[in-house]
């Protein structure tokens, strides 16, 4: 990695300390031409499998994407849908697993929507959870009924 201020493709490591939840370390650098200091976070790549059986670095951005679909006209923001895909991320970082299917992204997008839109939570269900009734999404909305707090109906 080159030196952010003088672009030397040197540096040096000064410390090194791993993040509380164990899943990343940061490292402090120093660059020995310019002395100019500078962090760096290693965290391990996650793959997903696609159908096709292609595999390909697990991106943010295609959680957005699919999120934002089952979210149109809803009122959710870019910031909502930001913070659940680092959610989400962090959901698939906790399982200890690095390559994940591209159904088991899907599923792990389902708990933060519910928690941000229930419409779209319902959307989205209909989809990975592959919902082929009324009666699916009747159970569907029990569930989401039971666990409602009561003030907040
Ligand atoms: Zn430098």
């Amino acid at each position: 990695m080159h030196c952010p201020f003088c672009r030397n493709p040197d540096s040096r490591v000064i410390d090194s300390r791993t993040s509380d939840d164990g899943l990343s370390i940061r490292r402090r650098r120093q660059c020995p031409k310019c002395n100019g200091r500078f962090s760096t976070v290693e965290t391990a790549s996650l793959s997903v499998v696609k159908r096709s059986g292609a595999v390909e670095p697990f991106s943010r951005d295609k959680v957005i994407v699919g999120a934002r679909k089952a979210c149109q006209g809803r009122p959710v923001t870019d910031g909502d849908l930001a913070i659940l895909a680092q959610k989400v991320e962090e959901a698939l970082r906790q399982t200890g697993q690095s390559t994940f299917e591209a159904n088991e992204i899907g599923l792990a997008i389902l708990d933060p929507l519910r928690n941000l839109d229930e419409v779209a939570y319902l959307r989205f269900a209909s989809v990975y959870r592959a919902f082929e009734s009324l009666e699916d999404f009747e159970a569907a909305i029990a569930d989401l009924r039971a666990d409602r707090h009561p003030n907040e109906d």
